[in-house]
């Protein structure tokens, strides 16, 4: 009779009988008595949430490194499938739904918020670079015309200079120096 050894399941504690080559195999001598077991084992304990955000940063960068690539086939693929004629078609026998999801999606904060950065970035994009700088300057213009008051920018207009003054910067406004 070939020589056994008596082992706790890991994940149960029941009694398992490991032949000696199974267990002399074993570098870890960890065992289970059945797959039920063995699954539950090795299974590591993480919160769903914590496993969608790694997969979420893994696919994240996965579309980073290989951006060119993807980019490339993705042209290609639409170079060799997409037809003007069939994609009409496809639109006008879907315009009720687009239109639905245009009135409902579209309207949505969530989206409106997203479309509202999209279209800023778009914009400074213009100012390559200088794009931060951009954005940074409208949001400080922003924030300095609701801080200042109604007096206040009446003021650095000239509102209240006086009328002489106000001749003077006029006409040397219409009138440059050259
Ligand atoms: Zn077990």
């Amino acid at each position: 009779m070939r020589a056994q050894f008596a082992v706790f399941c890991s994940g149960c504690g029941a009694v398992v009988i490991k032949g000696a080559s199974a267990f002399n195999r074993s570098p870890t001598k960890v065992f289970y008595c059945d797959q039920k077991c063995a699954g539950l084992g090795r299974r590591v304990a993480k919160p769903n949430a914590e496993k969608a955000a790694e997969k979420a940063a893994y696919d994240a960068r996965y579309r980073a490194e290989n951006a060119e690539r993807l980019r490339a086939s993705k042209a290609a693929y639409n170079a060799a499938t997409y037809d003007p004629d069939e994609a009409r078609r496809h639109r006008a026998a879907n315009a009720e739904a687009i239109r639905e999801y245009r009135a409902t999606h579209m309207r949505t904060p969530s989206y409106r918020a997203a479309k509202r950065e999209y279209d800023k970035a778009l914009r400074a994009s213009e100012y390559g670079e200088f794009a931060i700088c951009h954005q940074l300057l409208i949001s400080l213009e922003r924030e300095l015309r609701s801080r200042g008051t109604k007096y206040q920018r009446a003021r650095a207009r000239g509102y209240y200079d006086k009328p002489s003054a106000q001749t003077r910067k006029r006409v040397c406004q219409n009138h440059p120096i050259h």
